[in-house]
C-alpha cells in the first residue's frame, strides 16, 4: 500500500552540464520504473535548471537538500522553503547528518526546518541515524527516537501525516558499508512504532527510506524488507546507470 520512493541526493556535486546529462539519461529510462516515485535533489543553485528539464518528465520530481529554519528576510546566504517550493520542489531533505555534524544543526533547528517545509506545502524528508560510536554503545534506538521526538515536540502529534523519514546510519554514508537488511529493518520498525504511538494512521502510510551505501547490487534485498519503503541515495545517484538500477529495484 506504500508506494516505493527513491531519492537521489546529489550533495555538493556536479556542474550545469553534468546535471543536464545525468537528468537526460535518467529521464530516458523513466518508463522502465513506473511503480516507484523518483525524486532528484540537486544543489540549490541548479534547482531552476532541473525543474525546467523535468518539466517534460512528470514521473520524476525535484527536491531541495535543505531549507532555512527562517522565513524570508535578512538571512544572507539562506534559501527559504517558500523559495524552494516556488522553484518547483515538492520535497525537502531535512536534518541530513552532514548538516547536523558539519554545520552544527541541533534537533531543535532540524525541527524548525521541518516545520518550515510543511508550512511551504512541501514534504519534509527527515534524516535520522546514529554514529559508529553510538552504534557500538548500543544506543541506535535511543538516538533515532530522540531525533524523531524532537520533531513531534515542535510540530505536534500529526507531524508525520505528510512526511518521509530516511534512516541513514552515519557509519554507512559514503563508506561502501551498508547496514544489513535485517539491521535496517529493525530500526525502520522502531521508527514506525514510535510514530504510531502519536499517530497510528500516519505511521501506517509513512514511507521510511534507507540511506547509506545503497547500490544497484544491494538495493533489491534492502527494499524487500517490510518497513523499508525505498532509498535515499548519495554517490550512486550521480551515475545514471546505477541510479536507474536502484529505481528499478524498488
Ligand atoms: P551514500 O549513498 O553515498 O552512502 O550517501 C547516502 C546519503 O547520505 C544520502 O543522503
Amino acid at each position: 500500500m506504500r508506494r516505493p520512493l527513491v531519492m537521489g541526493n546529489w550533495k555538493m556535486n556536479g556542474r550545469r552540464c553534468t546535471a543536464q546529462s545525468l537528468l537526460s539519461a535518467v529521464a530516458a529510462e523513466a518508463a522502465t520504473f513506473s511503480d516507484v516515485d523518483v525524486v532528484v535533489c540537486p544543489p540549490h543553485v541548479y534547482l531552476g535548471l532541473v525543474g525546467d528539464r523535468l518539466g517534460g518528465c512528470p514521473s520524476i520530481a525535484c527536491g531541495a537538500q535543505d531549507v532555512s529554519a527562517y522565513v524570508d528576510g535578512a538571512y544572507t546566504g539562506e534559501v527559504s522553503a517558500e523559495m524552494a517550493r516556488d522553484m518547483g520542489c515538492e520535497f525537502a531533505i531535512i536534518g541530513h547528518s552532514e548538516r547536523r555534524t558539519l554545520f552544527g544543526e541541533t534537533d531543535g533547528v532540524v525541527a524548525q526546518k521541518f516545520a518550515r517545509a510543511l508550512a511551504a506545502d512541501m514534504t519534509p524528508v527527515l534524516c535520522v541515524g546514529e554514529t559508529a560510536e553510538e552504534r557500538d554503545a548500543g544506543r541506535t534506538r535511543e538516538v533515532v527516537l530522540r531525533q524523531i521526538d524532537a520533531v513531534f515536540a515542535t510540530c505536534g502529534a500529526r507531524a508525520f501525516a505528510r512526511a518521509v523519514v530516511a534512516y541513514e546510519p552515519v557509519w554507512a554514508i559514503g563508506t561502501g558499508r551498508a547496514a544489513s537488511p535485517d539491521e535496517a529493518q529493525a530500526v525502520h520498525r522502531d521508527i514506525r512504532d514510535a510514530v504510531a504511538r502519536h499517530d497510528p494512521e500516519a505511521a501506517a502510510g509513512l514511507r521510511i527510506l534507507y540511506g547509506g551505501s545503497v547500490k544497484a547490487q544491494n538495493a533489491r534485498e534492502l527494499f524487500a524488507r517490510a518497513d523499508i519503503d525505498g532509498g535515499l541515495i548519495g554517490g550512486a545517484s550521480l551515475i545514471a546507470d546505477d541510479f536507474v538500477g536502484i529505481c528499478r529495484a524498488a
